[in-house]
């Protein structure tokens, strides 16, 4: 097979002051997992290569530089999945690790369960070498400058939900040379979440699914509303069904805004090499890459 790569960034009204860091930030990712593929490793951890260059990037909802919870702390979740063994692992609301998305490869590789929250998802990782930080390290000064705004003009802002609202949760799915895909989402959540409120992102079949007999899909945007579609699999499903990813990703988008008045964005990959990728807010990150082809973007 020839080795497929897609990775996304968030959808939301990115401005056009935060257009270029989004780019380089996507393009970085892709390089990063493309080179896993190249050298013939395996679509897990191509986008586990990939999405640490994004949680690593602090313009994005993921890791170091993420929102801020009600109380000011990080909160994060995390999941991957691969579609040969439908193993999957995630971690939701962990406060001290640096890259959630190594915590979800050590769950879906080491341990029979799938996910770990909060405290015990912490010890899982320190205990499989994953080292811990302070949620401190975590916290950037432009986060606590957006929460403290928030909360002093919340009463000014009913729809914290609104598609102007960021939403720079990352993602990857991949196809590698043995034909096998894989997804991967990982997330800061929503700014001034409720502590322990977790998002789709994490959630297997909403923020995250792959299945060889389907596909890989990987959503971002407002967590509730694609939660309650179950819209990974949603769009899997559908792709099973006999359709092309790239119309399903475009109808899983406009089901999500009937259905729900959710908004947001998914990139969709299946075990042929066939890509969709859809947003339903003014603009969404995104970069692929094939063997005989490379592009990135940001407008619909
Ligand atoms: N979907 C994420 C969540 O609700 C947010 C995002 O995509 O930025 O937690």
């Amino acid at each position: 097979m020839n080795p497929v790569l897609v990775v996304h960034g968030g959808a939301w009204a990115i401005p056009d002051d935060m257009v270029e860091a989004h780019l380089n930030g996507v393009r970085n990712a892709l390089a990063a997992g493309w080179k896993v593929l190249e050298g013939n490793g395996s679509a897990l951890d191509a986008i586990e290569e990939a999405v640490v260059v994004l949680e690593n990037d602090e313009t994005f909802d993921a890791g170091r530089g993420s929102f801020l919870n009600r109380d000011g702390k990080v909160q994060l979740d995390a999941f991957m999945m691969d579609g040969s063994t439908l193993r999957g692992g995630g971690v939701g609301c962990v406060e001290r690790l640096r890259n959630p998305i190594r915590a979800a490869r050590k769950i879906l590789s080491d341990s029979p369960h799938v996910y770990f929250v909060g405290e015990g998802a912490e010890r899982f990782a320190e205990e499989h070498g994953i080292p811990l930080c302070d949620n401190k390290e975590l916290i950037i000064p432009r986060e606590i400058a957006r929460l403290r705004e928030y909360q002093t003009h919340a009463a000014e802002q009913p729809d914290l939900f609104a598609p102007t609202i960021s939403h720079d949760t990352v993602g990857a799915v991949a196809l590698d040379s043995t034909g096998n895909i894989a997804a991967a989402t990982s997330t800061g959540g929503t700014l001034n979440k409720a502590p322990g409120r977790l998002g789709d992102s994490s959630l297997i079949g909403c923020g995250c699914y792959a299945d060889n007999g389907s596909a890989a899909a990987s959503t971002t945007g407002w967590g509730e509303p694609i939660m309650k579609l179950v819209l990974a699999k949603w769009s899997a499903d559908r792709v099973a069904a006999g359709n092309q990813p790239e119309w399903v990703a475009q109808e899983a988008m406009n089901y999500l805004k009937q259905r729900v008045n959710g908004h947001g964005g998914i990139i969709l990959l299946d075990a042929r090499g066939r890509i969709g990728i859809a947003h339903n807010t003014p603009r969404m990150a995104w970069a692929l890459k094939t063997s005989s082809r490379e592009d990135l973007g940001i407008e619909r």
